[in-house]
C-alpha cells in the first residue's frame, strides 16, 4: 500500500489551479499560431494575434488568461493500492482549490445555491470525478471551466436510427447555435454512447485530450476530421467576427450504450480550455 499525504495533494492542486489559469496549454498556443498562417479573414487574423498576445502577457506576468477563471473541474484517477493519509481526499482537493484561487488572485465564481446565489467566497466546492484503477498511482487533472462556453453545451437523446449522420448534425447544430458566445476558436468535446450522464462525462473528458490528437477508432477519427472541417466552414471565425478558424479541435469519446439509446453530448470549450495534470 502506497501512502500519499493530503498536504501534498493540497499543495499540488493549489499550484495546478494557478498554472492552468495563467499558462495557455502549449497544444492550444501552437494551434492558434498555426491557424494564423491559414486564416483568410484579416479580422480573424487580428483576433488570433490578440489571443496569442493575451496568452503571452498572462504567462509572463502570471495573471489569468481570462477574467472567468472557472469552476474547478477535477478528475481523480486513484489506484486501489493507494492510502491517503492525514485527512479526507475531497477536503484536501477543495483546500487546494481554495488556496489556489486566493493566492493566485483568481476570480471566485461559485455560488452556494443555484437560486439564492450567494458566492461561497473561495471558489469551492470543486466538481470532482473519481475513477478507481488497479495499482498504486494517483493522477489529478484540473480543468477549470468558464461559464460562457459551458452554457453553450447540449445533450441530444438521439434514436439509434439517426446514425452517425444524426450525431454529426447534432454537433454542428450545437456549434451553430453557440455562435460567438463560447469565445471561439472553440475546442469541442463530444461524448457518444452510454446514457444521459455518461455521455456528458465523456464529452467533458474529451476536452482533456490534446489538440491534434485523434481517436484510435477509425470511423470516429474520420468523424472528428469531418466535423472540424465542416465547423470551420460555418464562418463563425475567431471571436465570432468571421473567418474559418471557428474550432481548433473536435475530440470524440465513445462507449457502449443501450440497444434503444444513442446519446450525444456536446461540451463546448473556448480558446482558453484549461488543463493541468499531476501524477503522484
Ligand atoms: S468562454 Fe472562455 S474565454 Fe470566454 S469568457 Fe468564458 S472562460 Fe473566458
Amino acid at each position: 500500500m502506497r501512502e500519499i499525504s493530503t498536504q501534498k495533494i493540497t499543495d499540488e492542486v493549489k499550484k495546478m489551479c494557478i498554472s492552468a489559469n495563467c499558462n495557455l496549454n502549449p497544444d492550444i498556443y501552437s494551434a492558434l499560431n498555426t491557424a494564423l498562417e491559414t486564416e483568410p479573414s484579416p479580422v480573424g487574423c487580428e483576433m488570433l494575434r490578440q489571443l496569442i498576445q493575451n496568452a503571452d502577457i498572462a504567462r509572463t506576468e502570471n495573471i489569468p488568461i481570462c477574467q472567468d477563471t472557472g469552476l474547478a473541474v477535477v478528475f481523480v484517477t486513484i489506484g486501489q493500492e493507494v492510502h491517503i493519509s492525514g485527512g479526507f481526499l475531497e477536503e484536501a482537493i477543495n483546500e487546494g482549490v481554495r488556496l489556489g484561487y486566493k493566492e493566485g488572485y483568481l476570480r471566485k465564481s461559485v455560488v452556494k445555491d443555484p437560486f439564492i446565489r450567494v458566492n461561497t467566497g473561495d471558489n469551492t466546492p470543486a466538481v470532482i470525478h473519481y475513477s478507481i484503477v488497479p495499482g498504486d498511482s494517483l493522477k489529478i487533472e484540473i480543468a477549470p471551466k468558464g461559464a460562457g462556453s459551458e452554457n453553450m453545451s447540449k445533450i441530444f437523446m438521439l434514436k439509434p436510427a439517426d446514425g452517425i449522420e444524426g450525431a454529426k448534425k447534432a454537433v454542428i447544430g450545437a456549434v451553430e447555435a453557440a455562435g460567438p458566445n463560447p469565445c471561439p476558436p472553440m475546442i469541442i468535446g463530444v461524448g457518444c454512447g452510454g446514457n444521459f450522464e455518461k455521455s456528458a462525462m465523456l464529452a467533458k473528458k474529451a476536452l482533456l485530450r490534446p489538440v491534434g490528437s485523434h481517436s484510435h477508432i477509425p470511423h470516429i477519427r474520420d468523424m472528428e476530421e469531418e466535423l472540424l472541417e465542416k465547423i470551420n466552414r460555418t464562418g463563425i471565425g475567431p471571436q465570432g467576427l468571421g473567418g474559418k478558424t471557428t474550432a481548433l479541435a473536435v475530440n470524440i469519446e465513445t462507449c457502449a450504450t443501450h440497444i434503444a439509446c444513442m446519446p450525444v453530448a456536446v461540451n463546448i470549450s473556448c480558446h482558453v480550455t484549461r488543463h493541468a495534470v499531476y501524477e503522484f
